[in-house]
């Protein structure tokens, strides 16, 4: 579909060239191409199709793009480089938006597929974990919730710095989730998302448990093929929560499930250290309310040798710091379901 549009819509010169088809999403398509003015420098080049309002481009998708691109001024090293957003308006009242990443080699899926065995070893995990919540906690303490955190969505550069991508652009998408029936895998969403109930930053910390589990595994941890087999796949391992931490005003009543015991981390797990299995723990708590935050896990003594300070400096540069549990954060209280 983008096919029949492609190199001939760039607003004013054609400073991209479209070089290959990286992946095809939910919302568009991710090419790789060269930045002609800038040596031939890879790129890889988000398209996202939006439906255009009466008086032009919807306000949401413009404020959350003037937000990645304020992000940018802090060239924080675990997100990926948005170097350059062009627009251009086609018919029927659609605007095609083009997002300019630094392109980087590989995603977490295929730097775990190629991990040669016995995997990845403990200190390269502790390193990949540590800059995974860096990440997360540079966009949570800019009030950006992920939402889709997951292998795909986290980049690994030649040199082993861990980027992530494809965040805050839920808003951007807007309401045209709900109209493009694409599968999204389930497997590291959160219980209280799977449960349509009011979600915020947390929903990110349980994805990184369940990524923290694969980085050991190489495979991933909770592998539903449905919202209950989810729901129930999660519950097997964990055990069933307790009545009183189950969300107010959900269909899904808490009964409804069996009364699973929790199993101990080290018969899933097997290689993961104590001190290991006590973050991982706090990160795949039911209750997003008691779930660690990303600036609480980074201050966890499973990463007592890890440079903190690093991280410090560029949270501090924030001009929106909030506390890390800011679960009634304005911003990240839309239902991604919905
Ligand atoms: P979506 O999931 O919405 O299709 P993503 O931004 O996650 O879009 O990109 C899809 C795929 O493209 C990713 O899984 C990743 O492998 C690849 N990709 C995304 N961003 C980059 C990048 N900056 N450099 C290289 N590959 C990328
Ligand atoms: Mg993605």
């Amino acid at each position: 579909m983008a096919q029949s549009n492609r190199g001939r819509q760039d607003s004013g010169e054609h400073q991209y060239e479209e070089v290959s088809l990286i992946g095809k999403g939910a919302y568009g398509v991710v090419y790789k191409g060269r930045d002609l003015k800038n040596e031939g420098q890879f790129v890889a080049m988000k398209m996202i199709r939006i439906q255009n309002t009466e008086e032009g481009m919807p306000m949401s998708a413009i404020r959350e793009i003037s937000l990645l691109k304020q992000l940018e001024a802090y060239e924080h090293p675990n997100i990926v480089r948005l170097l350059d957003v062009r627009h251009t308006q086609s018919l029927g009242g659609e605007i095609q938006l083009k997002l300019v990443f630094e392109f980087i080699d590989q995603d977490l899926t295929t730097y775990l597929e190629k991990c040669p065995s016995p995997g990845l070893g403990p200190d390269k995990i502790k390193d990949l974990m540590f800059q995974l919540l860096s990440g997360v906690d540079f966009l949570h303490s800019n009030r950006i919730v992920h939402r889709d955190l997951k292998p795909q969505n986290v980049l690994i550069s030649f040199d082993g710095q861990l980027k992530l991508a494809d965040f805050g652009l839920a808003r951007v998408y807007g309401f045209q989730m709900a109209l493009t029936q694409v599968v999204v895998t389930l497997w590291y969403r959160a219980p209280e998302v799977i449960l349509q109930a009011q979600y915020a930053t947390p929903v990110d910390m349980w994805s990184c448990g369940c990524i923290f589990a694969e980085l050991f595994n190489r495979r991933p941890l909770f592998c539903g093929e449905s919202d209950i087999d989810q729901l129930i796949k999660i519950f097997e391992v964990r055990g069933r929560p307790i009545e009183s931490d189950w969300p107010q005003n959900v269909s899904l009543p808490w009964n409804s499930f069996q009364a699973f015991p929790p199993r101990s981390v080290s018969s899933y797990i097997p290689e993961m250290d104590p001190v290991g299995m006590d973050l991982f723990e706090k990160l795949l708590t039911f209750n997003p309310h008691r779930r660690i935050s990303a600036s609480d896990a980074l201050r966890h003594k499973y990463f007592k040798d890890c440079d903190i300070d690093s991280v410090r400096t560029t949270s501090s540069l924030s001009p929106t710091s909030t506390s890390e549990s800011d679960s009634t954060d304005g911003r990240s209280d839309t239902p991604v379901s919905k």
